[in-house]
Formats: structure tokens, C-alpha cells, sequence
């Protein structure tokens, strides 16, 4: 169990899947092999697999526990959910809420659940099936996101056009949090409590939020979807494929990599492979990680 610690905070990786979903050069347009075969000393076998060129992803949520609160941000894609348009999320059932526990923690101890944003993949445990109803994973949680991201996918879903791509995933795993009442939308720079505090990072989605933690004058930054993998450390040009406003993304994924580096910050994404979680240090107009 990846573990860190930020100032008196704690912070704990806490798993849903860990493997192949997506080909490197269909996910970075810019991806170029001749590229790729300077990173392969690190990328292999962690980030990348170069029998089939498929890039090695993580689905995590990172656990917060900090001054007796517990906070959960990014909620992966949540079990026995319908996901057509990406099979290998479809009617997932994996063991998270017991890798939850094994961390120390049961949802009703969650006091806060974060979204960076609401992709499919962000916001799945909001949610479990209960005798046929989506009901909150969390109950004594409030629900913090972007009002802008909320109302960018409630448009969508209701368009039978565009709606399919997003798996259902406003109905299943958001609508309810907002009928529950738990759901507290936010808009611009705040301050969510003592130690948190949200920037716009638009770009992978409208409405994306960067997640600042600081404690006792340590910081780390919570960053979603604004960088997937760790090669984008070193080619923060990359986009993915799923990045809606790719100069926007460009722009948001700099700024956090300047951020991180200009402060010592640790650098917490949803998705990169192992060991997760990496210092930035800057390198002539780019950036390389630096592991804990
Ligand atoms: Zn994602």
C-alpha cells in the first residue's frame, strides 16, 4: 500500500485496477516510439509494455487523513456499473471498499469525498447498489465539485447525441449525491477547509480542479486527469485523446508542474503508475520527476 506523508497529513493510495486499458499512440497523439526509447529504463515494466505498446495506468483514489478528518478524492469508476463504451470498466467488481478498510477506514468514516472532475473514472464509489438504487457510498461525506463540470456533463447526458460517451455516469454515480443533499458545488479558487484549497486547472474538462494540500508548510497537489501518465513529467505538451480543450490542457498541466516545482510540493495524479507520486524538479523549459 503506496503511503505518504505531507506535514501531519497522511495520505494513502487506495487501488481499484492496475493495468492496460489504452494503446500508447492512440492515447498521445504525439507519441512517437523513437521517443518513448528514452524512457524505456523507467517506463518498463511499471508505465508501459512494449510487447503491445499498451500504456500501464492506475485507477486510485488517494485517502487524505488529516487533524481527525478523513477525505477521499477521486472515486474511480465504482463497481457493477454499466460502462459500454469502455468494456474494460463495464460491471466492474473489484474489492475497493476492502482496500479501504485495510487502510483503516469504513465510508461512514469518510468525512468529505473530492472530484477533481466528473469523468466516468472520478466519481464511480460516489455511488453503490443498494437493492436496485444508486445510493451514496459515503453518507456522512459532503460531495465537493466543480459547479462548472456539473453542469458541462448534465448537458451532455441529456443529448442523446453525446450522451452514450459518458456511460451514465451523471445518473449513477452524481444525480443521486445531489438528491441525497450531500453534494456541495464549487466555482473558481476556494478554500474548502484549513488545509485545502481548489485552482481552476480547465482543460482535460471544463470545469477540472487542482487539489492544494498544505500542512505545516509541506504541500502537495491532488492534480486528477491534468497529467495521465508520468511521461507528460517530461513532454508536458502531451495531451491524452480524452483532453477536451487541448491548448487549455497544455496551459493547466504547465502550471501544475510549475506549482510542484517552484514549492517542493509532491505531485499526487490518479493515474500514474508505480510509485504513484513523485517530486517535479524543473529542467530547461521541461521537467523531471524526482521519486520519494
Ligand atoms: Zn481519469
Amino acid at each position: 500500500m503506496t503511503t505518504a506523508t505531507v506535514g501531519a497529513a497522511k495520505l494513502t493510495r487506495i487501488e481499484e485496477t492496475y493495468g492496460f486499458f489504452f494503446e500508447a499512440k492512440q492515447f498521445f497523439a504525439d507519441w512517437r516510439d523513437e521517443i518513448a526509447a528514452e524512457h524505456m529504463s523507467w517506463m518498463v515494466p511499471h508505465h508501459y509494455d512494449p510487447a503491445t505498446g499498451f500504456l500501464k495506468l492506475s485507477i486510485h483514489s488517494w485517502l487524505l487523513e488529516i487533524g481527525g478528518k478523513r477525505i477521499l478524492i477521486d472515486t474511480c469508476v465504482g463497481n457493477h456499473k454499466s460502462r459500454k463504451h469502455r468494456p474494460f470498466w463495464d460491471q466492474l467488481n473489484t474489492p475497493y471498499l476492502e482496500r479501504l478498510a485495510a487502510a483503516g477506514v469504513t465510508p461512514d468514516e469518510i468525512d468529505m469525498v473530492m472530484c477533481t472532475h466528473l469523468h466516468v473514472d472520478h466519481v464511480g464509489w460516489n455511488t453503490r447498489l443498494d437493492n436496485g438504487r444508486w445510493v451514496p457510498t459515503f453518507p456522512n461525506a459532503k460531495y465537493v465539485w466543480s459547479k462548472t463540470d456539473f453542469d458541462h456533463f448534465s448537458a451532455i447526458d441529456r443529448d442523446p447525441a453525446k450522451g452514450p460517451a459518458i456511460g451514465g455516469a451523471m445518473r449513477d454515480s452524481v444525480y443521486p449525491i445531489v438528491e441525497a443533499g450531500l453534494a456541495q458545488m464549487v466555482d473558481g479558487t476556494e478554500t474548502i477547509e484549513e488545509h485545502l484549497s481548489l485552482t481552476p486547472a480547465p482543460g482535460h474538462s471544463p470545469g477540472h480542479v487542482l487539489i492544494n494540500l498544505t500542512s505545516q508548510g509541506k504541500q502537495a497537489y491532488f492534480s486528477g486527469d491534468i497529467l495521465h501518465h508520468l511521461i507528460q513529467v517530461y513532454h508536458p505538451a502531451w495531451n491524452s485523446f480524452a483532453c477536451a480543450d487541448q491548448p487549455t490542457a497544455r496551459t493547466s498541466r504547465r502550471m501544475t508542474l510549475e506549482k510542484c516545482a517552484g514549492s517542493g510540493a509532491l505531485l499526487a495524479p490518479q493515474h500514474f503508475g508505480a510509485p504513484h507520486l513523485c517530486h517535479i524538479e524543473a529542467k530547461g523549459d521541461g521537467f523531471t520527476p524526482r521519486f520519494l
